[in-house]
């Protein structure tokens, strides 16, 4: 396998994703067990030498919780946050382990190209990536209050996609959350829901309508349902007459369980 990409989880309580290429992994946020994790490592056949970065989204605990295991216990590993993000996490990592870096400039891990952009979400300072290697583009989209045109033209060109799907609208709102939470979860700053997904991916077709693969992640374990976020993200599709086949493929992935390896 060339590059190679694997959600060990995606959801409300717990992220971490794994993209490898050769000899060399990274992973992106580490908000599950360092047991969860290191299992996932071993699934999909990387050691423990070859992971060297982990890059870190926002400090929300669904995405740091391992850090410090992580760090500790990966020997060739180094964590990667903007200043701000590592200012609010608090979830002791050595020194020597952190990395910082600015949001919208580039820079490389080994050899992937690293680009991380701001996204819509109340954190310090939250970000999406783009991951580059071998011609091809890994993008990660979740937790974000709603789609801006400076994601849109990060994205526009990925081969895998992950993009958040967090709720259904009506679920959310006639569920037992209170108030304050609903407000939340729909703000500007707060998750992605399922029609929006579609279309945010409606426009990235109509835009450029490449073969891609999208992972539908993020989603809620009250508000939401892997077969309701896919039906609401293939009807908005459908009413565009856009539907899914061999140029366009679009998953959900599990909340608490490992993806398959997918090809990139
Ligand atoms: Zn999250
Ligand atoms: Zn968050």
């Amino acid at each position: 396998m060339g590059l190679g990409f694997c959600s060990f989880a995606s959801g409300s309580s717990g992220n971490c994703y794994m993209i490898k290429y050769d000899n060399e992994a990274l992973l992106i946020d580490a908000g599950i067990s360092g047991k969860k994790i290191f299992q996932g490592l071993e699934d999909t056949g990387v050691s423990m030498e070859d992971v060297c970065g982990v890059l870190v989204t926002h400090e929300h605990i669904d995405h740091v919780k391992s850090l410090p295991i992580v760090t500790k216990k990966l020997p060739n590993i180094k964590a990667y946050a903007n200043e701000n993000t590592w200012a609010a996490i608090e979830r002791p990592v050595a020194d020597e382990k952190r990395a910082t870096f600015h949001t919208g400039e580039d820079f490389y891990i080994e050899d992937f190209l690293i680009r991380p952009f701001p996204i819509p979400h109340d954190a310090a300072e939250p970000v999406g990536y783009s991951i580059y290697i071998a011609d091809r583009q890994i993008s990660i989209v979740t937790d974000v209050g709603h789609m801006t045109d400076e994601i849109f033209e990060e994205i526009i060109d990925a081969d895998l996609l992950v993009l958040e799907a967090n709720h259904e609208e009506e679920i959310l709102l006639m569920g037992s959350y209170p108030y304050h939470l609903k407000r939340r979860i729909l703000g500007e700053k707060g998750h992605l829901s399922n029609v929006s997904a579609g279309e945010c991916l409606c426009s990235l077709i109509e835009a450029n309508p490449k073969k891609r693969r999208v992972l539908l992640g993020h989603l809620s374990r009250e508000n939401n349902d892997p077969s309701v976020a896919l039906l609401a993200v293939k009807n908005t599709l459908m009413e565009k007459d856009i539907f899914v086949g061999s140029d366009l493929k679009i998953e959900v992935v599990n909340r608490d369980c490992c993806s398959c390896l997918y090809e990139v």
